[in-house]
């Protein structure tokens, strides 16, 4: 560590190269005096890596593909950089969520790829900033025994979970994993939700939605992963598991509720009738710099609320015929780890179809909901156990979507 970083909070960053990774380098880059960027990973994306190598010089870089890491090493020497160290595979990426050269790791890698190494930051005790609910949805109570156990400091990047944890007493804030909200006179989560591209459309009309339609979202600027989960609400869906999780608390004390404009991320709502909002332009650089520095406020970037320009703000209750997968991920939620383990997976692999222009839109609920039901009962309590139900869901998953496809190429011809 050079003698003037020792001050800094030294940063590692998984999934770097995607959305919320460009933006944490983004509030990063407005606090150079603060932040020390020590390692980066992507699964592929050598280009984008590479300038970010040029801008931040991290002392090491994962790439989980073998054959990006070779290019990767080849434009680094190309730059004269060949002291920036280049590993790669899935061993590598959990060392580096762990090393003790880094107290802060941002978890951005999109789905339960992120589970390792998310779980190595926190069996580690470091600062975990997680955006990658992916993890915790599918091994939930595991992942927060394992906070519980090393002290791990977890702080909700997800715009919903940090405005909850913005309105949380402090001793709550401190106990993320085992709130005790009830206690504290809270008496329910409200979580908002835009409703997503479809809103307005018709449930006859997404049959045919396309793959651009659905990454279209209104308010915000996301991989396309989680933007089809917004289009879907699967998104709200994990959303809703990730709080039970984080603030400790039962399905039945979640509201969802639809709010188009995405000015209010979330609220608390207390017994004496008081509820408290977090508000503010829908820019994830907002709750990634306030986890950054927490518990310390920094410039993010984001402007503020112009309250006389703003639209009026709009509540609405959720059209469960119009978001069937918010529904199943709720009475996932309820039923047991099996289901949500199940879900995700079965949720990665149908997404993928979908962008992939095998599926319809429609499917993807198809192949959720057949998947939960094969393995609502299955017990997981150990990692072991989650990584086998995630591979067996994925592998179910795949075999309804080549049914699927095959008939969607029927339709066409
Ligand atoms: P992106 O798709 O934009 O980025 C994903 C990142 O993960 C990229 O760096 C990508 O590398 C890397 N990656 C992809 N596949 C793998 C893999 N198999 N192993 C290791 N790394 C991989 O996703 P987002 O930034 O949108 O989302 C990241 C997480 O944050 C998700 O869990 C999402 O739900 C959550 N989140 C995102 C929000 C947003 O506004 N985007 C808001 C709230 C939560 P490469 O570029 O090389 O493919």
């Amino acid at each position: 560590m050079l003698k003037n970083d020792k001050n800094k909070r030294q940063i590692c960053i998984l999934g770097s190269t995607g959305s919320i990774g460009v933006s944490t380098l983004d509030v990063i880059r407005l606090h150079s005096d603060k932040f020390n960027v020590v390692s980066l990973s992507a699964h592929a994306s050598v280009d984008k890596v590479l300038a970010q190598c040029l801008e931040f010089q991290p002392k090491t870089v994962v790439m989980v593909s073998q054959s990006h890491a070779e290019q990767l090493i080849l434009r680094l020497a190309g730059e004269n950089l060949e002291s920036i160290e280049v590993k790669s595979g899935v061993d590598a990426l959990v060392e580096l969520a762990s090393s003790n050269q880094t107290d802060t790791v941002m978890a951005a890698i999109v789905g339960a790829a992120g589970l390792m190494p998310t779980l190595a930051a926190v069996q580690a005790g470091k600062r975990v900033l997680l955006a990658n609910k992916e993890a915790l949805v599918t091994s939930g109570a595991i992942f927060i025994e394992a906070v519980k156990q090393s002290g791990a400091q977890l702080l909700p990047i997800d715009s919903e979970h940090n405005a909850i944890f913005q309105s949380l007493p402090w001793q709550e804030q401190a106990r993320v994993g085992h709130c005790q909200l009830t206690q504290n006179g809270i008496s329910k989560i409200l979580l908002t939700g835009s409703g997503g591209p479809f809103r307005t459309k018709q449930v006859s009309e997404l049959e045919h939605v396309t793959p651009s339609q659905a990454c279209a979202h209104p308010n915000w600027d996301m991989g396309r992963k989680i933007s089809v989960d917004s289009a879907t609400m699967m998104n709200k869906g994990l959303e809703f598991i990730e709080a039970k999780w984080l603030f400790n608390v039962e399905a039945s004390d979640i509201q969802v509720i639809l709010h188009p404009q995405s000015t209010i991320h979330s609220m608390v709502q207390y017994k004496d009738g008081s509820v408290i909002a977090q508000m503010g332009n829908p820019d994830m650089r907002t709750p990634i710099a306030h986890a950054l520095a927490y518990p310390e406020r920094i410039e993010s970037g984001v402007a503020p609320l112009d309250f006389f320009n703003a639209p009026s703000f709009e509540f609405q209750s959720v059209d469960y015929e119009k978001y069937p997968n918010l529904k199943l991920a709720i009475e996932a939620c309820e039923s047991g780890q099996g289901a949500c383990t199940a879900l995700n997976a079965a949720n990665e692999v149908a997404v993928a179809a979908f962008l992939d222009e095998q599926i319809k839109f429609t499917d993807i609920y198809k192949i959720n909901e057949t998947s939960v039901m094969k393995f609502v009962s299955e017990q997981v309590c150990n990692i072991k156990e989650v990584i086998s139900l995630d591979a067996r869901a994925r592998e179910f998953a795949l075999s309804i979507v080549d049914k699927f496809s095959t008939s969607k190429l029927k339709e066409q011809n």
